[in-house]
């Protein structure tokens, strides 16, 4: 093929136009890049099972469940459930009331609705609550209408006697959730809190406080950090070993926070 000088000029036009193209393309691109990350640290996406990074929530998509808290802030966030038989916990706020420390309480909806000045002491005492649905079912054995009526009743009765709303905060029942599970309660306004460590004090055989303590404080400050911990009312080996592991963990200057404050 014969190469005249029009067209070589037409190539050479043609060529700064497609590096004009592509380079808008590039750039576009760039941008794009730079403000989804500039939203990914406004709306957390999922980081799995990598390693933290700092300031992000750790969340798995695409529900946004929250596993732990941004790193950095030195902040821990020990919370507790409550199921539907579980008992009053004076002891629990007493030792948190002690140390200057707040928390976030999941409890059902039966709990508050049988021990209501103890689900009111609570918000009394500068806690937060959460929802663990009515009855403490596992959510994933129930029809999608068992599961919205379990979240939406407890969520009636913890605000009745709380003066709280719990949502957007809920933590599915033995931690049982699926996809189908996580999407109704995202269609009814709540993320939820699953855990980074778990005290593992809910889990038979039955756990001695010291098995706690260590269970927790053997735990390195970089674990730690931005840690979800999970521990349940009603166990007496919790409110004996809670002291303790307060103690350990505010001298490691960690703060003691709600999850609301944690995820701040
Ligand atoms: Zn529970």
């Amino acid at each position: 093929m014969k190469f005249t000088k029009v067209g070589g000029i037409k190539r050479a036009a043609a060529l700064a136009r497609a590096t004009c193209i592509f380079a808008t393309i590039f750039l576009a691109g760039l941008l794009l890049s730079i403000g989804c990350s500039l939203l990914q640290a406004s709306h957390p996406k999922s980081e799995g099972k990598s390693q933290p990074s700092a300031s992000h929530i750790q969340t798995r998509d695409p529900f946004g469940e929250v596993e732990r808290g941004p790193l950095g802030k030195h902040e821990i966030a020990i919370t507790f459930d409550a199921g539907a038989e579980a008992e009053c916990f004076e002891d629990l706020l007493t030792a948190l009331a002690n140390a200057h420390a707040s928390s976030t309480f999941f409890i059902t909806g039966r709990f508050a609705h049988d021990h209501a000045d103890c689900a009111a002491e609570i918000t009394k005492h500068g806690h937060e609550v959460g929802n663990h649905t009515w009855s403490h079912l596992n959510l994933t054995q129930q029809s999608d209408d068992v599961v919205r009526d379990e979240i939406t009743r407890a969520e009636r009765a913890i605000l009745q006697v709380s003066g709280q709303d719990p949502k957007p905060r809920w933590r599915a029942p033995y931690g049982a959730r699926d996809s189908r599970v996580l999407k109704i309660a995202t269609n009814l306004g709540y993320r939820s809190i699953y855990w980074t460590l778990d005290s593992l004090d809910g889990v038979e055989p039955a756990k001695t406080p010291q098995f706690l303590i260590d269970r927790i404080t053997s735990k390195s400050d970089t674990e730690l950090d931005g840690a979800i911990i999970l521990m349940h009312v009603g166990e007496r080996s919790t409110a004996s070993a809670l002291p303790a592991i307060i103690s350990d963990l505010q001298a490691r200057d960690f703060h003691l926070v709600t999850i609301s404050t944690l995820l701040r």
